[in-house]
C-alpha cells in the first residue's frame, strides 16, 4: 500500500511575530498546561490518566508494520524454508547476512548450510524480507538484543528459526503490503 504524501507549505520569509517565536512558545506552553491540569485533576479525583507503560512488565502492542530483527521461517519439519538463493544477502545494505549454500536430495536442491546474521550491524530495514521470493526471512517483533559480549550479536540459523505460526502476523502483513 503506497504511503500517504503530505504537502507542507512553508513561507520563505517569516513575519516579525514568527521570528520572535513567541506565538509558538505560547502554543507549546498551552499544550503542557493542558496535560498538567488533566493529570492533576485525574490524581485529585482518584482517576489518574497519565500515559505510563511499566516496561518491561507491561508492553504495548505495536502496529502490524512494526519491524524487529529478521528471523528465518521454519517449515513444519523444523527445517528452514530458505533455498539459499542469496537475494537477501545481496539486498542487505550493511552486509550482515552470511549464507553458505549446501546441497540436498530434496526437491528444492539447495538449502543453507550456514545462515548467520550479525544483528549488531542489522538496522532492521526489512530489505532482506522484501527481497526474499520464498517468504523465508521475515521481520520479527523482537527488539531486545542487549548482551555483554559482542560475539552474542552473531545469530546462527538455529537461533533465527521460528515456526510459521509464530510469524503469521508479519506474513499476513507482508502479503497485504506486497499484494502477494
Ligand atoms: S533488516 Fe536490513 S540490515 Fe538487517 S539483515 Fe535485513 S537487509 Fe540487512
Ligand atoms: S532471499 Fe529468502 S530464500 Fe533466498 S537466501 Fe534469503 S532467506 Fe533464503
Amino acid at each position: 500500500m503506497p504511503g500517504k504524501v503530505v504537502r507542507v507549505r512553508r513561507r520563505e520569509r517569516l513575519g516579525w511575530a514568527e521570528r520572535l517565536y513567541l506565538p509558538t512558545i505560547f502554543v507549546g506552553l498551552a499544550v503542557t498546561c493542558r496535560h498538567f491540569m488533566r493529570n492533576f485533576w485525574g490524581y485529585m479525583l482518584g482517576k489518574p490518566r497519565t500515559f505510563v507503560v511499566q516496561y518491561p512488565e507491561e508492553r504495548l502492542d505495536y502496529a502490524d508494520a512494526f519491524r524487529g530483527h529478521p528471523v528465518l521461517v521454519a517449515l513444519d519439519s523444523g527445517k528452514p524454508k530458505c533455498v539459499a538463493c542469496g537475494l537477501c544477502e545481496f539486498a542487505c545494505p550493511t552486509d550482515c547476512i552470511t549464507i553458505l549454500p549446501g546441497e540436498t536430495d530434496e526437491k528444492i536442491e539447495r538449502v543453507p548450510a550456514v545462515f548467520d546474521i550479525e544483528l549488531t550491524r542489522c538496522m532492521f530495514c526489512g530489505l532482506c524480507e522484501e527481497a526474499c521470493p520464498e517468504e523465508a526471512i521475515v521481520m520479527s517483533r523482537d527488539v531486545e538484543l542487549a548482551s555483554y559480549e559482542r560475539i552474542d550479536g552473531l545469530h546462527h540459523m538455529s537461533d533465527l528459526l521460528r515456526p510459521e505460526p509464530e510469524v503469521k502476523r508479519r506474513l499476513d502483513f507482508i502479503r497485504r503490503e506486497y499484494n502477494r
